[in-house]
């Protein structure tokens, strides 16, 4: 076996094209990409075309919306076939630019997800009944600048310019949302980090969610927004005068979710609405997906509790994606069985009453 191994590494420093050609063979490219690392928007782009490439039978990419800059905005389709109607998973990233841990989370969630189904028959029964839409970044230009320099690295908004009179660029994304927009929680100082814009959905980013989602609203049973930091789960609503009609159960099942969170590094998550927990706001995306009834709507606020903020270490990166993505699924698994266990029940308790209708027929017929 030595010499044999021995004969081998000779062969292959003589022809190292073989061994790459061979492992290529077994190794897709994007198995070789860091999802321990932050990467910038390029690299992002790539892994997406590459995620693709070798998952041409589950993953699509969808553009669909413009950045203020005119770049695209692009997500991830990804499930499987399927003859029935689905029903639909949302996720964005990277709303606010500074949060790198956020697309850091949607590529380890879309790398998971690719992953489980091959070998774990409920998530393959999920990607049957449903597609989930994955946005790694969301603003794209904010992002951008935010690699740009250590002056930017801390960017939040998009790169709209203010309006005319105003000196300052950006408009906060997740204030600008259709959802009692401008009331609470903002600020019309177009140099404010959390300026909400001249009108609702003013921006192109917002245009673009808002359209996407808001023409196939009836199919998506959840919408996740991936922010940091504050390791927190939102529910509806921002501002304190509105109740989701669901808040109990948006409640209990972030609390289950927050359980599943703390099993894996014992991270402690909060859980409730920005009022209760946070501060009160409004015109956020988690707001607007409620309103136009979509019952699992909720923001992830990753790590950490602020000791490194916004500028959470490269080596937290694997811990915060493993902890978050048993709450997520928590939810997903949550919603998708709310739905469709339902579903097969309802075809189960009709074929036991057909039963005992023939059963009670039979009776009749032998005894009178
Ligand atoms: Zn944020």
């Amino acid at each position: 076996a030595k010499v044999y191994l021995y004969l081998m590494d000779v062969f292959y420093k003589v022809f190292p094209d073989v061994s790459e050609v061979s492992n290529n063979e077994f190794i897709s490219q994007s198995d070789n990409y860091d999802y321990y690392k932050y990467h910038p928007m390029p690299e992002i782009t790539n892994w997406m075309t590459q995620i693709a490439k070798d998952h041409p039978d589950v993953v699509t990419i969808v553009d669909y919306g413009q950045t203020y800059e005119k770049r695209t905005i692009s997500l991830l389709k990804i499930g499987l076939n399927s003859e029935a109607k689905k029903k639909a998973i949302w996720m964005d990233c990277g709303i606010h630019a500074r949060e790198w841990i956020a697309p850091a989370f949607c590529q380890y969630f879309v790398k998971q997800i690719l992953q489980t189904y091959k070998t774990d028959p409920k998530m393959e029964k999920m990607m049957m009944n449903m597609d989930f839409y994955v946005t790694p970044v969301l603003n794209v230009d904010g992002y951008m600048y935010s690699w740009q320099d250590n002056t930017t690295r801390l960017w939040r908004k998009n790169m709209s310019p203010g309006p005319s009179g105003c000196n300052c660029n950006g408009t906060d994304l997740n204030r600008n949302f259709n959802a009692n927009w401008g009331t609470i929680g903002v600020s019309f100082d177009c140099c404010s980090n959390t300026f909400c814009g001249s009108s609702p959905i003013s921006e192109t980013e917002a245009q673009a969610v808002t359209y996407f989602v808001g023409s196939r609203k009836e199919d998506f049973l959840c919408f996740f927004t991936i922010h940091s930091y504050g390791q927190l789960l939102l529910v509806p609503y921002g501002h304190p005068n509105f109740t989701a009609p669901n808040y109990n159960e948006l409640i209990e099942v972030g609390l289950a979710a927050a359980d599943e969170i703390k099993k894996v590094h014992g991270t402690h998550y909060t859980v409730g609405t920005p009022p209760d927990v946070l501060y009160a706001n409004s015109g956020s995306s988690r707001d607007w997906a409620r309103q136009q009834g979509i019952p699992f709507s909720y923001t992830f606020e990753l790590r950490d509790n602020g000791t490194f903020g916004f500028e959470l270490p490269e080596d937290q990166i694997k811990p915060s994606c493993e902890e978050a993505y048993e709450g997520a699924l928590y939810i997903i698994t949550y919603a998708h069985d709310k739905t469709f266990s339902g579903a097969m029940n309802t075809a189960a308790t009709a074929l036991w009453t057909m039963l005992l209708a023939v059963v009670y027929c039979t009776f009749l017929k032998a005894y009178l």
